[in-house]
């Protein structure tokens, strides 16, 4: 059985259409890379992007703000621009700038504006913790005690969240909505149109933080009417450790206030005018606050030109068919020989990000013998290995190697040599 998958693998990839942009991307050697939903992979593309900035700081010093080949002053406006398709943004609606975390505190700050019988922020219990400390931090910013004030969906199952269940706790005291797209454990995607509409319907803004879903998954923000977000940009989009933030504003806002101020957001004509009175850009870019690091940044911009090349619904397309092929895998080699693995990710392909969250009782100790055989998977406690087979870089027939590797350790029981502890970053 395992066999005839692996032949089928094999036709899979030479069928694809975007197989020719592996050789972009530098694939770590004798490494069979699944963790691009922790951190992307660099692309030459990008490395190019990153080593002409570096050089055009090497030769022009400080006229590179202007007169850089795309000058340093307009990098953060012209990368949100180069990013619009992915997530579905009218222009001005998207800045490449801050970090995921930041952009939360600014935009939270911005979009909680309590009122007495409205004071409330609706989130889950599933999301990153960082979200939620942000949204904590800032409720208390605002003297409201995140105890009383901030409501955490459950999950009936500690895996997946129930958008209607969401819908009802949609009540008359929540003043905002803020949710993930992917569920960082389970991959689950949730519908962000359907969440928006119902908000809406009840009168409140909602924003989303879509850290797992972008370059994995097409967004339609601006017809949606979602009306804030945030993403980084080191997971499927390849920005590189640390790589800089986007940051989304629907048009409907542009008039409302960055609170976390600072002189990135002035209106660009005039913020060397060094005027004390804060004139916010009337988009997006109102949002910036420091001079961007461009150094760090510069990598996005040899990362989206690949990936506007390949078109966000071919990704999508592939992305969907790695993923299936590997629920396809588990559940006829590995569930059903009696190996206890399941999945936690819904089966739906709509219902699906860019990863595979497999389970097993085991799983830290599997997940060691993996990388013990050269694959980079990655353990989230207490129960899961997570597996992102990347459109743009990896191939069926890796996602066959990892079901087959999996199967050899359960059947060597090779796990049993590993022991039941976990280091610092998995
Ligand atoms: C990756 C990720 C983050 C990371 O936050 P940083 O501020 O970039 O460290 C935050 N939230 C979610 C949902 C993520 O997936």
């Amino acid at each position: 059985m395992i066999n005839e998958l692996r032949q089928q693998a094999r036709q899979l990839d030479n069928l694809d259409p975007l197989s020719g942009f592996r050789e972009r991307f530098y694939m770590p050697e004798k490494t069979i890379y699944v963790d691009g939903n922790s951190l992307g992979l660099l692309s030459k593309d990008a490395e190019q992007s990153l080593l002409r900035v570096l050089d055009e700081w090497k030769t022009m010093g400080i006229k590179g703000w202007l007169e850089a080949e795309r000058p340093w002053f307009y990098f953060a406006e012209q990368i949100g621009d180069m990013a619009t398709p992915l997530v579905g943004a009218a222009p001005g609606e998207l800045i490449f700038s801050g970090t995921t975390t930041v952009n939360i505190h600014s935009l939270i700050s911005t979009f909680y504006q309590p009122t007495r019988s409205r004071d409330k922020i609706l989130a889950d219990e599933l999301n990153f913790p960082s979200d939620i400390y942000a949204l904590q931090g800032q409720l208390k910013q605002k003297d409201k005690n995140p105890a009383d004030k901030l409501i955490l969906a459950a999950s009936k199952d500690g895996r997946t969240l129930d958008e209607e269940l969401i819908v009802s706790l949609m009540t008359d005291d929540v003043s905002l909505v803020y949710l993930p797209s992917v569920i960082y454990g389970s991959g689950q995607l949730l519908d962000m149109e359907f969440l928006t509409r119902e908000a809406h319907k009840r009168g409140i803004p909602i924003g989303f933080d879509c850290s797992h879903s972008a370059g994995a998954v097409p967004h339609d923000f601006h017809r949606w009417g979602v009306d804030f977000a945030t993403f980084c940009s080191y997971k499927y989009l390849n920005g590189g450790p640390g790589c800089t933030a986007f940051l989304y504003i629907h048009r409907n806002h542009f008039n409302k206030e960055p609170l976390m101020a600072g002189w990135f957001g002035y209106v660009k004509e005039k913020q060397f005018d060094m005027s004390l009175a804060f004139e916010p850009a009337r988009h997006a870019g109102g949002w910036q606050i420091s001079s961007p690091g461009i150094l760090g940044a510069s990598t996005m911009e040899g990362s989206l030109k690949i990936i506007n090349e390949a078109g966000i619904e071919a990704i999508r397309t592939k992305s969907l068919k790695l993923t299936a092929f590997f629920v396809e895998l588990v559940q006829t080699v590995l569930h059903e020989t009696g190996h206890g693995f399941s999945i936690s990710t819904p089966k739906e392909d709509h219902r699906r990000g860019g990863h595979i969250a497999l389970t097993h009782p085991e799983a830290l100790r599997i997940n060691e013998a993996l990388k013990a055989k050269g694959f980079v998977p990655d353990f989230r406690a207490p129960d899961t290995i997570r597996i992102a087979p990347v459109a743009l870089y990896n191939t069926y027939e890796e996602v066959w190697q990892v079901a087959n590797a999996l199967l050899e350790i359960m059947i060597q029981k090779e796990y049993l040599k590993f022991e039941k502890q976990r280091k610092a970053i998995s």
